[in-house]
């Protein structure tokens, strides 16, 4: 078992080390949703699996290996030091930290194609298909709670409200990173940059990557078309790593493998898998002036730019504080070729190509002196790449036209509460296939259950005197949590664990069990997230979120009577009633009717 922190690194395609440049300024990207409709489950398994690391990074029982010298001035944090918070026992093996981990998550609101894995982004603009589902929905009256006032062409502020949504499900699902970005909070916004905002510093970038050339004389991007109107292209032979995350060849993308290359776009780029940088195109919704043309800067850049400007901040390694750069700063940025710009990145597996191949190619290409040059063949830009699977739902692929398409605010309108949402969002290992099913949603609620009896329990401290066995009994649980997630964030194991431990406390928990179930919490964020209340009345037990409907009320009553009246007809009648208005009810033990949304 691992005693530091090993992770899966997807481009070196084994299990290594985590070692970051300095432990006490971890620096974490995360591609963001992109805000053109609801996020759903699927995607917020992939950003709570990165919450999860996050939250371990910062966790005293998270050790990581010995850091070579950093290029930072900050002096390295020690790994010793502070006890863990809540637990000062004898024994633990437990290191405090000084560590921050320093996480942002971009909001992806320029329109880019629905088909994103083409080379030139063709396919329909997804703004453009949000404004177009927004306008079908106001004609059919079906218009989601708040975007009545929205005019459906207007893109930006379409991108705004799903933002504003996003983050609202971020936030009831304990993402950390949203948390700290909520202005409203007094948090920090650039945590969660727009791309909308970041343009300048993509066309600063751009110019950097056409001005400069490899040790061949190869400029890393060029512009065609005629000026004013320009396309500009990232040149994929400039830089031959090109390939190295996904296990692509050129030669496998010259001949089209996968159908990703468009023909009519090839006549005037020099590889078929040169990809847009800028498309000049007066006519788009969004759209900059840029020294190409008016128009809209391509996916992939926006992240190459926007994770160099909020986290390769000078201010932040001089001990001068977070800043983001500037578009200048960023025309001028350089990091030593051996040294990966952040320490890691993580997004979907369908990131992997070709959004983060091409991240790695700009990054590098933008900001290392000779990039992918002689022992740097793979590119670096982040020293890890993290990449949870796809979540599956009862077995099949998520769809909507199957039917099995959810998003966290649709379950929790069906009365599922948000921290049995995020339990079985993350119990999974991340690299596995997790299968999302109702059967599983009932069980983590359950668990999250076992977990609140533990530490709502009033506590008597050695209840009968076996506080030996009991302390000896927290010290192992700490220990093999510690290592399952070291051993690549194996948080099955880790919960197989803790429940393990908790199932084996005879007699009442005490306040040291309780406290160390919440010290356990700080990494799996499931029991500090609020709880919602039932509304409850005479007859009714609403489930969480839920409001008890004056309709379904009168209904309830009606029911009522007719079962004291023994006309039980009459009862499954309004029962089938009740069906059709999108309730489902079940009568609980204590005389009232449990109400959920079917
Ligand atoms: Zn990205």
């Amino acid at each position: 078992m691992a005693s530091t922190l090993h992770l899966y690194d997807t481009l070196q395609r084994k299990l290594v080390a985590f070692v970051p440049r300095d432990p006490a300024r971890i620096t974490f990207y995360t591609c963001g949703p992109t805000v053109y409709d609801d996020a759903h489950i699927g995607n917020f398994r992939s950003f709570l699996a990165a919450d999860v690391l996050r939250r371990f990074l910062e966790s005293p029982l998270c050790r990581l290996a010995n850091h070579g010298a950093g290029r930072s001035k900050t002096p390295a944090a020690p790994e010793h030091g502070l006890q863990s918070r809540a637990t000062p026992e004898p024994g633990s093996d437990s290191r405090a930290t000084n560590r921050t981990v320093i996480h942002v998550m971009n909001i992806t609101d320029v329109g880019h194609m629905t088909d994103d894995a083409a080379a030139d982004g063709a396919g329909e603009d997804k703004m453009a298909a949000a404004a177009r589902r927004l306008l079908d929905a106001k004609k059919s009256g079906k218009l989601p709670p708040g975007a009545a006032d929205i005019d459906p062409t207007d893109q930006l502020a379409i991108a705004r409200f799903y933002e504003a949504r996003f983050k609202e499900d971020a936030i009831a699902l304990g993402l950390k990173v949203a948390i700290d970005a909520g202005a409203a909070r007094g948090g920090d916004p650039t945590l969660m940059p727009r791309a909308t905002d970041a343009v300048p510093g993509m066309i600063a970038v751009i110019k950097r990557l056409i001005a400069q050339h490899n040790h061949k004389g190869q400029p890393y991007a060029y512009a065609v078309g005629p000026a004013g109107t320009q396309t500009v292209y990232f040149c994929v032979q400039s830089f031959p790593p090109y390939g190295s995350l996904s296990g692509n060849t050129l030669d496998a993308l010259r001949s089209g493998e996968g159908g990703r290359i468009q023909e009519s776009h090839q006549a005037e780029k020099k590889h078929p898998a040169d990809f847009l940088l800028w498309k000049s195109d007066p006519t788009h919704a969004m759209r900059w002036k840029s020294p190409w043309g008016e128009g809209y800067p391509g996916w992939h850049i926006e992240c190459s730019a926007m994770s160099a400007a909020r986290l390769c901040s000078p201010h932040a390694l001089t001990g001068e504080g977070e800043r983001t750069l500037s578009p200048d700063q960023l025309a001028a940025f350089i990091v030593d070729d051996a040294q990966p710009i952040i320490d890691l990145h993580s997004g979907g597996e369908d990131n992997i190509f070709p959004h983060h191949e091409c991240e790695i190619a700009q990054s590098c290409c933008a900001f290392n002196a000779t990039p992918g040059a002689g022992d740097l063949a793979r590119g670096l830009y982040a020293a890890h790449w993290f990449h949870p699977r796809f979540l599956m739902v009862e077995g099949a692929k998520m769809s909507k036209s199957k039917g099995n398409f959810h998003t966290p605010r649709d379950l929790i309108a069906k009365g599922h509460e948000p921290a049995a949402i995020r339990l079985e969002l993350i119990k999974t290992h991340y690299r596995s296939n997790a299968n999302f099913t109702e059967q599983g949603l009932k069980d983590s609620a359950r668990m999250v259950e076992r977990w609140r009896r533990v530490t709502d329990a009033p506590h008597h401290d050695d209840p009968d005197g076996d506080e030996v066995s009991s302390s000896e009994a927290r010290r192992v649980v700490r220990r093999s949590v510690a290592e399952e997630l070291h051993n690549d964030l194996n948080i099955a194991g880790a919960l197989g664990a803790l429940n393990g431990w908790l199932g084996a406390i005879t007699g009442a928990p005490t306040s040291h069990d309780a406290a160390l179930l919440r010290d356990f919490d700080s990494i799996l964020g499931v029991l500090s997230l609020p709880r919602p209340a039932a509304a409850s009345t005479s007859l009714g037990l609403f489930a969480p979120g839920l409001t008890a409907d004056p309709a379904v009320i009168a209904l309830l009553e009606q029911r009522a009577a007719a079962r004291v009246a023994k006309d039980f007809k009459q009862s499954d009648t309004i029962r089938d009633q009740l069906t059709a208005l999108g309730y489902a009810i079940q009568d609980a033990p204590n005389g009232k009717v449990e109400v959920r949304r079917a």
